[in-house]
């Protein structure tokens, strides 16, 4: 197929990140999948996206904690496939600390990954999706993009700093027929969401299922976990030409969480 959009999906390996990269590479998007480590297992996902929608992939490891490989995996991406149509900032991590406990290395590492590497994407993607006539930018925020929960304290800033830089890049290139906003999903059960789990029963001195009940979902009203899907069709919507009007807001995917 002639002129397929390129689309870059930050930390696609795993979670609603992959999920993403699988959806728009069902919408026939050739995808570039990133994550920091470069593995066998990384490159064979990419692979095999590349096979089942029969489209072009490539793996392009760059750690997002560091603003040089930021750019440069922009950089690659556009020389790969000759340029950079939808750019999915996803990359992220957590850790669930009380504030006075919560170690430094962690809060630089969480707004380095979570919020600081939308920056330096964006930028790095700005002039050539100015060059190609437009583009779409998709953020992975969160509902703490829009609410606070306790023992989050980096997680939350994070995010809400993700969504303040999403109004802005939307307004400086509104008339560059970019658009810029975020999704803004509730509790998914990917590893991230595992990984906090004994943290949780930690901090709130609960056992697994408690944790689960009455801190995660306990919050989402519809007492289900969202899922990758329902993420990642949201933001194939974003980078759908029936989107273009959208610009510098969010789509929020929490079963209701952030209407109370
Ligand atoms: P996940 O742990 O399943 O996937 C995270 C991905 O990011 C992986 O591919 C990992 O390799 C990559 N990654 C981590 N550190 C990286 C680094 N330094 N450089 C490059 N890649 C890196 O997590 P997930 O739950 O799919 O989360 C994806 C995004 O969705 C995150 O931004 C997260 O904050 C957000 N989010 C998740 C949930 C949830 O409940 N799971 C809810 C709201 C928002």
């Amino acid at each position: 197929m002639p002129n397929r959009k390129t689309a870059i999906v930050t930390g696609s390996t795993s979670g609603i990140g992959l999920a993403i990269a699988q959806a728009l590479a069902a919408q026939g998007c050739n995808i570039v999948v990133n994550s920091f480590s470069d593995t066998a297992d990384d490159h064979a996902i990419a692979d095999a996206i590349a096979r089942h929608h029969e489209v072009k992939t490539a793996y392009i490891k760059a750690d997002m904690s560091k603003p040089a490989e930021c750019r440069a995996l922009v950089e690659r991406a556009a020389k790969t496939f000759g340029s950079v149509d939808i750019l999915v900032n996803n990359a992220g991590i957590q850790h669930v600390a009380p504030v006075e406990e919560f170690p430094v290395e962690k809060w630089d590492a969480i707004i380095a990954i979570n919020l600081s590497s939308a920056f330096h994407t964006i930028a790095a993607a700005i002039p050539l999706m100015k060059q190609a006539g437009g583009g779409r930018i998709v953020n992975v925020a969160s509902a703490h993009g829009l609410v606070a929960s306790p023992f989050k304290s980096a997680y939350v800033a994070a995010k809400h700093g993700i969504m303040g830089l999403t109004k802005t890049v939307a307004l400086e290139l509104a008339r560059e027929k970019i658009t810029c906003n975020a999704i803004c999903p509730g509790y998914v059960l990917t590893p991230l969401v595992e990984a906090q789990i004994p943290d949780q029963m930690k901090a709130n001195k609960m056992d697994r299922e408690t944790v689960i009940r009455e801190v995660m979902l306990e919050k989402q009203p519809t007492k289900e976990f969202v899922t990758v899907e329902q993420v990642a069709a949201a933001a194939v919507f974003l980078c759908s030409d029936a989107a273009a009007q959208i610009n510098g807001t969010h789509i929020s995917v929490d079963g209701g969480w952030t209407a109370q």
